[in-house]
């Protein structure tokens, strides 16, 4: 019995079974592998966030970004189905330690808007890869992550605003923290 070699070997014997209709090309398939990297690459962050924002006495702050991690996870999940649906292969890319301190409350939530606003990039090029590629269930599957990348920008803009009328008042900042805390409630 000879051993199969990786993703590409499992593409070709899927392809003359399932045609070209479903199939994923090989540029689609390392491109979306690499998105699925970058979402749980997201949570792994939002996770790290959350960690230090326990630290810093921010309890309703370190839940929003735990269900901040968790929502990642299942951009991550549903880029997955997407790959295995179309008989393509997942494979997991590395992940790199997320940073460990983040400074005030208005600082983590800057990190976490230059961060959504570098995926909406990432997402858009993939989107472009699928353009390319005419690959038209890819596109429509990614028309879901650009809407939700919008989503996911105005959110963190408008607690940014919030953060920013408190003009540093510990008072107000813990009403915020008590509010992001109700988040998924
Ligand atoms: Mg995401």
């Amino acid at each position: 019995m000879t051993l199969r070699a990786g993703p590409e070997y499992h593409n070709e014997e899927r392809q003359s079974r399932k045609g070209e209709r479903h199939m994923l090309s090989q540029k689609m398939q390392a491109a979306f592998n690499e998105q699925i990297r970058n979402e749980i690459a997201s949570g792994y962050l939002y996770l790290a966030m959350s960690a230090y924002l326990e630290s810093q006495n921010f309890g309703g702050a370190a839940h929003w970004m735990r269900e901040q991690y968790k929502e990642e996870l299942d951009h991550a999940a549903k880029l997955f189905k997407h790959v295995t649906d179309r008989s393509g292969r997942v494979v997991l890319e590395a992940i790199e330690k997320p940073p460990v301190e983040f400074g005030s409350l208005k600082e983590v939530f800057q990190a976490v808007l230059a961060h959504e606003q570098k995926v909406t990039g990432l997402i858009n090029k993939l989107y472009e890869t699928a353009l390319a590629e005419k690959d038209y269930p890819a596109q429509i599957e990614l028309q879901w992550f650009i809407k939700e990348q919008v989503e996911e920008e105005k959110t963190v803009e408008d607690i940014l605003a919030q953060i920013e009328a408190c003009d540093g008042k510990p008072h107000l900042l813990l009403m915020i923290d008590h509010h992001l805390g109700k988040r998924g409630q």
